[in-house]
């Protein structure tokens, strides 16, 4: 059963202060400034007295990665406070050796980050899990796969990252990534600052949505939703109502892992169209 869940937002003390720091520093970058004029809510005394976040979204455009990324300067907040490591989502209990390969986690006892040069690393490493983006995990599933990468076999698990820069996870993926590592497959959709916007269970039957990291909107479509995102953790170069170019389909039935969390299915890309940032511009 397909539900409409507009905006997937929590709203609890601690996450209206992340919002309002996400306002007040949005409202000094070149970009955001003019809306958040527009909006009312570019003075600190009317940021701190934001009590809905729903209520200020609605009054502002959204934002499109071609108008942002021509000119990514103009989004940087130069007293934004830089983002700080994350916390890898482990969706199982945590084995010993988790490998990530891409930069940006806290690593841990068990989570060490091999951002670059992993080939060599990982035989020495001989890791339980690998987390990474989903083109770096093709490339090693490939090169292991032909030989010119040997590791010790996974135990547990593989993570995929997915999302605007990681691109979507199609069943030829999944199937190649069963057929060389040989351990379940979690996908975690992530936001173009790293955010975590939703993550596979282990039920297998879509994604949950995440709320920790950002203030996900689901857009309604002909079919299904776009996914529109404001980030809670990007300050430095903040993201407010980001049309992620995705869509996926939104379910609320119990899922089989027992949470009531919404589930994405079905995440594709969006053919490119007329950006709403130019038509907002020009209305
Ligand atoms: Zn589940």
């Amino acid at each position: 059963m397909e539900c409409a869940v507009p905006v997937y937002f929590r709203a609890s003390a601690e996450r209206l202060k992340q919002f309002r720091a996400v306002v007040a520093s949005a409202a000094q970058t070149a970009y955001y400034g003019p809306w958040m004029e527009r909006a009312g809510v570019a003075e600190p005394s009317r940021i701190a007295e934001i009590d809905s976040a729903e209520q200020v979204l609605a009054q502002l455009p959204c934002s499109e990665l071609t108008g942002i990324l021509d000119d990514f300067e103009k989004l940087r907040n130069p007293a934004g406070r830089r983002p700080e490591l994350r916390d890898l989502h482990y969706p199982l209990e945590t084995p010993p050796r988790v490998a990530v390969l891409a930069p940006g986690f806290r690593e841990t006892r068990s989570v060490r980050l091999f951002p670059d040069n992993w080939s060599r690393k990982l035989k020495h490493f001989r890791p339980n899990s690998i987390a990474a983006p989903a083109g770096v995990l093709r490339a090693l599933a490939l090169a292991v796969r032909d030989g010119r990468v040997h590791m010790q076999p996974l135990t547990h698990a593989v993570i995929v990252f997915t999302g605007i820069e990681h691109g979507v996870l199609r069943q030829p993926d999944r199937d190649l990534f069963w057929k060389v590592f040989q351990v379940p497959l979690f996908e975690q959709l992530r936001g173009l600052g790293g955010e975590l916007l939703a993550e596979e269970c282990e039920a297998h039957h879509g994604l949950h949505i995440r709320d920790e990291d950002c203030l996900l909107e689901l857009e309604p479509m002909q079919s299904g939703f776009e996914l529109v995102y404001t980030s809670l953790t990007s300050l430095e170069y903040p993201l407010v109502r980001l049309a992620t170019g995705l869509a996926a389909d939104v379910h609320d039935t119990p899922c089989g892992c027992g949470e009531r969390v919404p589930r994405l299915t079905g995440i594709r890309r969006l053919p490119r169209r007329k950006s709403y940032a130019m038509v907002a511009a020009a209305d």
